[in-house]
C-alpha cells in the first residue's frame, strides 16, 4: 500500500520533530519553509565561524525533550551547567536581587513591598500548583492575591504587561503566566551547548534527508485548498508546483495560513483568526569584555529594550563576548526602522547602563511572530491539534498553552501531532 503523504508547512522545530517521528512511522514527509533556512525562532546565523541563536537561547535542566535532541546529536557532554544571576535595571543603576541582602537592599520598591516581593518567590518556589489556576483567571486578580499591589504593579506589569505583551495584565492568562513562573527559571541550572543548537537543526533535517523527506526552504505558498487536499507553491524563483497531499500539519503563525488557506470552516476561521503574537527586536552583538561579569539575565523596567542576556557567560567559547538585548512587547514601531535607527535606540539604553561598552560586531534581528498573546480568553479560539477536518492537524507553539513558550514545547508537539496522525492513521 502506498505511504500517506504528509505536507507540514513550517521547518521550524515543531515541524522537523513530526517530520522526525512521521517518517519513522512510515509516512512521507514535505516540509514547505519560508525563510531561506530551518530551525525558525530557534535558527542561528554566522559570526567568526561560530553558529550564534538570532535571539537570546538557553536551556534549562528541566527541559528534558530539547536535552534528549541535544544527545542524540552528540551536542552534550562537555557542556556546562550553572546557575545563573539575574538583574533589575532601573533609572541608570542594576540591581541584584538574587540574595536576601539584595531583595532588602532593592530601593526600588518600599521595604513592605521588598518583604512581599520575597514572600512571593518562596510562594513560587514552595507553593505554587499553576494547574489549581482557573482556565480563564487574570494575572492581575491572581498576582493582586499572591503578591500585593506595590509588586504587582511596580514588578510585574512592567515585566509582564508592558514589556512582555504590551497589553494589560488583567487581560493576561494567570495560568500561563504561573506556568512561566513554575519553571523557576531563576533556580534552575542552564546551559547551551557547545557546539551551539543548529547541530540539533542540522542533525534533523539530514535524519529526514537520509529517510527520503523532501525538504524545500525559500518556498512561499500560494495556494492551499483544505478541501481538495492540494498545494500549490514556489520555490525561489522557480515556476509554480502543484501537489496532492494525505494529510496536513500546520505549525507557521496562524495569520500566515490564513493567508493562503481556502476552504476551512467559517466559524473555524472566525475562532482562531483572534490569535495574535507579540514580536521581537533585538541585537545580538559581540564586545571585548563582559558588560558586568555577574548578570547573564537583567531585566529592564521602563526602558525600550526590555531583557539583555549576556550568552557568555553561559559559554564563553566566542572570539567575542556575545550579548542579546531585545524588545518584545510594543516593538511592532520598531520592526520597520531600518538597522541603524534599531541600532542607535537599544544602544542609547545599553550605555546608560554599561557607559563603557565598545561593540565589535552588531546585528539587528525581528520576527513578528516571536509568541502567541496568552490572554485570558486564549483557551476559547486557541488552535488544538485536531481541526474539524479530519486530516488537517496544527502543532508549534501555538497549541502549547499554557505551557512556557520554549523549545521544549515545540519539540514536544511535534512528536505529539506525530503521535495523532500515527494512531489515526496507521
Ligand atoms: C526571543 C526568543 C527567545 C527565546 N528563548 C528561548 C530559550 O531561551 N529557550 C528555549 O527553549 N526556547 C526559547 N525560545 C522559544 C523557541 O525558539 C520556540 O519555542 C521554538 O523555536 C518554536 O518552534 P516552532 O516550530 O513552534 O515555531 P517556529 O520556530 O516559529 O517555526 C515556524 C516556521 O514556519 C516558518 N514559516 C512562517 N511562515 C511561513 C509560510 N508562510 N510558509 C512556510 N513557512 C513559514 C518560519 O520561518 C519558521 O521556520 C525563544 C524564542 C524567541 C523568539
Amino acid at each position: 500500500m502506498k505511504n500517506k503523504k504528509v505536507v507540514i508547512l513550517g521547518g521550524g522545530l515543531a515541524g522537523l520533530a513530526a517530520a522526525d517521528k512521521l517518517l519513522e512511522n512510515g509516512f512521507d514527509v514535505l516540509i514547505l519553509e519560508k525563510a531561506p533556512f530551518l530551525g525558525g525562532l530557534a535558527s542561528s546565523f554566522v559570526q567568526d565561524d561560530e553558529q550564534i541563536p538570532r535571539f537570546n537561547h538557553h536551556i534549562v535542566k528541566s527541559n528534558t525533550i530539547t536535552l534528549d535532541y541535544l544527545k542524540r546529536y552528540d551536542l552534550l557532554g562537555n557542556n556546562i551547567w550553572k546557575k545563573i544571576k539575574m538583574a533589575m535595571a532601573i533609572d541608570g543603576k542594576l540591581h541584584n536581587i538574587n540574595t536576601p541582602i539584595g531583595l532588602l537592599n532593592f530601593d526600588y520598591l518600599s521595604f513592605a513591598g521588598r518583604i512581599r516581593l520575597g514572600l512571593f518567590g518562596a510562594y513560587l518556589i514552595f507553593r505554587l500548583n499553576p494547574d489549581n489556576i482557573p482556565d480563564d483567571m487574570d494575572a492581575e486578580s491572581w498576582l493582586l492575591k499572591y503578591a500585593g499591589k506595590e509588586v504587582t504593579e511596580k514588578i510585574w506589569h512592567q515585566l509582564y504587561a508592558r514589556n512582555k505583551f504590551n497589553i494589560e495584565l488583567n487581560k493576561i492568562s494567570a495560568k500561563q503566566f504561573a506556568h512561566r513562573l513554575y519553571e523557576k527559571e531563576g533556580y534552575d541550572d542552564f546551559t547551551f551547548p557547545t557546539r551551539g543548537l543548529q547541530g540539533m537543526i542540522d542533525g534533523l533535517e539530514k535524519d529526514a534527508t537520509k529517510k527520503n523527506a523532501k525538504i524545500l526552504i525559500k518556498t512561499d505558498i500560494l495556494d492551499l485548498d483544505i478541501k481538495n487536499k492540494t498545494i500549490k507553491y514556489k520555490v525561489d524563483n522557480n515556476e509554480p508546483v502543484e501537489e496532492d497531499f494525505d494529510i496536513l500539519i500546520n505549525t507557521i503563525p496562524v495569520p500566515e495560513l490564513l493567508k493562503f488557506m481556502k476552504n476551512l470552516p467559517d466559524d473555524y476561521v472566525d475562532k482562531i483568526k483572534k490569535l495574535k503574537y507579540v514580536p521581537v527586536v533585538g541585537l545580538c552583538f559581540g564586545t571585548k569584555d563582559f558588560l558586568d561579569k555577574n548578570h547573564y539575565w537583567i531585566n529592564l523596567i521602563k526602558e525600550r529594550i526590555h531583557v539583555i542576556y549576556q550568552h557568555s557567560l553561559l559559554i564563553d567559547k566566542y572570539k567575542n563576548k556575545v550579548t542579546w538585548c531585545v524588545r518584545y512587547g510594543g516593538s511592532e514601531e520598531d520592526i520597520k526602522l531600518p538597522d541603524d535607527e534599531i541600532k542607535e535606540k537599544y544602544l542609547g539604553v545599553l550605555k546608560k547602563y554599561f557607559p563603557d561598552i565598545e561593540l565589535n560586531w552588531c546585528y539587528v534581528f525581528r520576527e513578528k511572530y516571536a509568541e502567541p498573546i496568552y490572554d485570558k480568553d486564549y483557551l476559547s479560539y486557541a488552535p488544538n491539534y485536531e481541526t474539524p477536518i479530519p486530516y488537517f492537524f496544527n502543532s508549534g507553539i501555538q497549541v502549547t498553552f499554557p505551557k512556557i513558550r520554549n523549545m521544549n514545547v515545540a519539540l514536544e508537539s511535534g512528536i505529539n501531532v506525530a503521535s495523532i496522525i500515527k494512531g489515526k492513521f496507521k
